[in-house]
Formats: structure tokens, sequence, C-alpha cells
């Protein structure tokens, strides 16, 4: 079986270094105050970096083999069926995936060029850095913001929400009741977690609505159920001050570069992943001048959820288009 072989190189993906420290050791590099320090741990860590490289590799492979087996081309095009993406959503993206991102870094309210980290290979565009890393009480920052709503408001009482030490924030849903658990990462308050936590309240009211509403609750496709979760994030990312706002749009460049990333190499494995991601990263500024950029090992979403950011790349870039330049920025 396809899919048991690939649960094994998963499984040996995080050997002999667990998956808290491969995620750790991606924050350190791309999150240090200056390239010295990125660099410095890039470089201790870079036999390992190294070493993970023909282990991504071979996880593509499978998928793809996975993804013909199912009778598709490649486990790109496989996730985008699966999850609902429509092709021409798809398709408007790649068109203006560049473009989009230039105009959102453009709103940024500081000039890139004097960004140590943002021309180098350790851009995560996490510009939350830039703002002095803004902290936010949670959860009762996003629960205030609901309370203000009463069209969403009846549905808190629901809901739960369940402190857990985890940075990936999730809903789990009892389909019989009608009633969702938000389990959020108690250890941190950045401006993502905050958004997290907004993205999160949209999957359950969403599912709540639906449930008292007596429409069908089970397991929805997750492009439309991506698509409520986003919609609601920005709706608290309005009401947030001007600056904040900006940042946190140009932050959904991360899932564009993914997406623009995964497409190449699954749809032709046999380009170099290294060189690819470089200039994956050159596309969204011609500030950038990668080279070569291996970073993408280490970054587990890309390991556990492959092919999944091209539905936020599309709802984002659908939405961001839509109302950025016009109503939310200025
Ligand atoms: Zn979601």
């Amino acid at each position: 079986m396809s899919s048991n072989k690939i649960y094994r190189l998963v499984d040996s993906y995080y050997k002999p270094y667990s998956k808290n420290y491969l995620e750790k050791l991606f924050y350190d590099i791309s999150s240090a105050d200056s390239n010295r320090k990125s660099e410095k741990i890039f470089k201790k860590n870079e036999d390992y970096i190294n070493g993970l490289k023909s282990k991504f590799k071979q996880l593509v492979l499978e998928r793809n083999n996975l993804a013909k087996s199912k009778g598709n081309d490649n486990y790109f095009d496989f996730i985008a069926e699966w999850d609902g993406v429509p092709k021409q959503d798809i398709i408007n993206f790649f068109a203006k995936a560049g473009d989009l991102s230039r105009k959102l870094l453009d709103e940024l309210p500081f000039d890139n060029s004097k960004i140590d980290w943002f021309s180098s290979n350790y851009n995560n565009f996490n510009f939350e850095l830039q703002l002095g890393k803004p902290k936010y009480k949670l959860p009762k920052e996003v629960v205030d913001f609901i309370k203000k709503n009463p069209s969403k408001n009846k549905y808190l009482k629901k809901i739960k929400l369940n402190p857990v030490e985890d940075t990936t924030f999730t809903t789990d849903y009892d389909y019989k009741k009608g009633e969702a658990t938000i389990n959020y990462d108690k250890n941190n308050s950045r401006l993502h977690d905050a958004l997290s936590m907004a993205h999160e309240f949209g999957h359950a009211i969403g599912m709540v609505r639906n449930y008292a509403e007596g429409k069908e609750t089970s397991q929805p496709k997750p492009f439309p159920d991506e698509t409520r979760a986003v919609k609601f994030e920005l709706e608290f990312l309005a009401a947030q001050k001007a600056d904040i706002r900006k940042v946190a749009q140009a932050g959904s460049i991360y899932y564009f570069v993914n997406t623009l990333f995964e497409e190449k190499i699954y749809k032709d494995p046999e380009v170099d992943f290294d060189e690819v991601y470089a200039n994956t990263h050159n596309v969204i500024s011609p500030l950038i001048k990668q080279k070569s950029n291996p970073l993408y090992v280490l970054n587990s979403f890309l390991i556990e959820y492959p092919c999944y950011s091209t539905n936020y790349s599309v709802i984002y870039s659908k939405l961001l288009s839509q109302y950025a330049f016009k109503r939310n920025l200025g």
C-alpha cells in the first residue's frame, strides 16, 4: 500500500530529530533578528538540513505514485481536486501571484530594502517581526470581537476552548451534537496566533450554524470550509489597526510561495528543488535574488499537509484582490 509507505517516510523524516525540533529550528533560522544570526544557526545545522533533502524528494515521488494509482498525473492536481479547489481559480492564482505579492509588499508600512532578512534565503515573509511582535490577549480579544456580532455571538455557547501545547490551532467537531472545540496554543499570543484563532472560529461557527439550520454538517470539502474560515479571519483583521492589517495581508505570501514551489516539484520532480524554491521567492519581489535555497526541508507544513496550501493561496489571492486595495488598505 502506497499510503503506508508515505506514513513510514514521514515517520523517518522526524528521526533522529523530532517534528518539534525541526519546527523550532525553522523558526529560529527564519525569525532571528539579524541575517548574521540566521546564517550562524543555519551553518551549525547544515549537515542535518542537507540530509533531509533526499527524504523530502522521496516523499514527493511516493505521493505522486499515490496520485497515479488514483488516476491523476501528480499529487498537486490530485489534492486540488480532492479538496474541491476550482480549476479556474488555480489558473487565476498563478496568473496574478507575482503582481499581487508586489502590491501587498508595496502597501507595507516599512521599506523592504532596509530589512536585513527580506532579500536573503531566510525570508519567511514574517513581517510581524518588523512591528516588534505585537501581543494579543487570547482567547479574550477574539471572543470579544465575536460578541459584538449578534449573528455570530449566538453560536458561541456551542464552542469550547481547549488550551494545548501545539503551535498549530485545530478544531474538533461533534457532528451529532453540533458542537465544536477549538484547540489553541496556550504558550503563544502573537498576531499570527490571534489570526489562527479567528480562523478556527470561522470553521467552528460555520459548522455550528449549519447544524442549527438543519444542514449537512459532516466532513465538508476543504475549499468551501476554508473559504468561510478565511473570510472570518479577514473580518477580524479589518477591525485591527492599519499597520497590523497590512502586515498580516502580506503574510499570505508565505502560502503563495508554498504553492508556486509545490506545483513545480510535483509536476516535474526531476527539477532541482533548491533552485526552484529560490526562484519561487524571486517571483515575489525584484529585491529578492536567491540562487539556491534548501529551507523548504524544514517547513513541516509541506511534510504534514502537502499541497494543502493551494486552498489558502487561491482563497487569499481571491479575497485580497477583491477587498484589499479598495476597502481594507489605505
Ligand atoms: Zn482552516
